[in-house]
């Protein structure tokens, strides 16, 4: 049920289009309230990186068997990273957090996260992760197949143009040689791939919140989740 009963930890589960700022949006919530911060697109992105680097990725093709083949050798880990106030992650011991989020990365874990292996393997943890309550959990399954029973369930959107900005903006500040146009381009076709896999499919879940943040800085979002929270009388 969409709702909280009284004033205990809940989950927040916070699904969207990719670079919405979904992250800096839950890391954020997740600070104020004293809550885990759990960032699952980074989880799809270590399973990635590790079938590039072993190989299950070659010529730009992804070889599902391999891939299934090495998911129990695939370890992911948490661990809190006062520096970034949100949790790095680890892939058998090895900090990955530099490596993910690199255009490469990104063109290949919507690939990736359609294997329903994958999913399995991730969504599980993820469950476990939130059982303890008190989580903000970013992605694109939260509300619908991880916690449909999630206390608060948010939607987030934005223009593509500013959603584009925003991602290059973020990748050119960490020294990636990038461009415009090929960030729009991989936005553009993770959007279609993600809204039209088999399992999973992002969409927004029947309870979910809408919050459009084209045009609202991360006070007014912050601003906005408290009434929310208050409306539902989770605060
Ligand atoms: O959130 P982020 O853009 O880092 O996610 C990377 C990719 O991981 C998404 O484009 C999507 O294919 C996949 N993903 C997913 N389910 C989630 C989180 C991410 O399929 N819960």
């Amino acid at each position: 049920m969409n709702s909280c009963i009284d004033k205990r930890k809940i989950v927040i589960a916070v699904d969207g289009f990719s670079s919405c700022g979904k992250s800096t949006f839950a890391k954020t919530v997740a600070a104020r309230l004293g809550y885990i911060f759990i960032d699952t697109g980074a989880m799809y992105r270590a399973v990635t990186l590790y079938a590039i680097e072993h190989g299950a990725i070659v010529n730009g093709m992804l070889d599902t068997d391999k891939l299934v083949d090495m998911l129990n050798d695939i370890h992911i880990a948490f661990r809190f990273n006062p520096e970034r106030g949100a949790s790095d992650i680890y892939v058998n011991g090895e900090w990955v957090e530099g490596k993910i989020r690199t255009i490469t990365v990104s063109n290949f874990v919507s690939t990736v996260s359609s294997v329903p292996q994958v999913r399995a393997k991730l969504v599980a943890m993820q469950q476990e992760m939130g059982r303890g309550k008190g989580v903000v959990m970013d992605g694109r399954d939260i509300g619908t197949v991880v916690f449909p029973d999630a206390a608060l369930t948010i939607f987030m959107v934005a223009d593509p143009e500013v959603r584009a900005r925003r991602r290059f903006d973020e990748l050119v500040a960490k020294g990636e040689s990038v461009t415009l146009s090929e960030i729009e381009e991989n936005i553009r076709k993770r959007d279609i791939a993600d809204q039209n896999r088999t399992v999973s499919p992002l969409r927004k879940a029947d309870d979910a919140v809408v919050l459009d943040n084209s045009r609202m800085s991360l006070e007014d979002e912050m601003k906005w989740v408290e009434s929310v929270l208050h409306e539902k009388r989770c605060l």
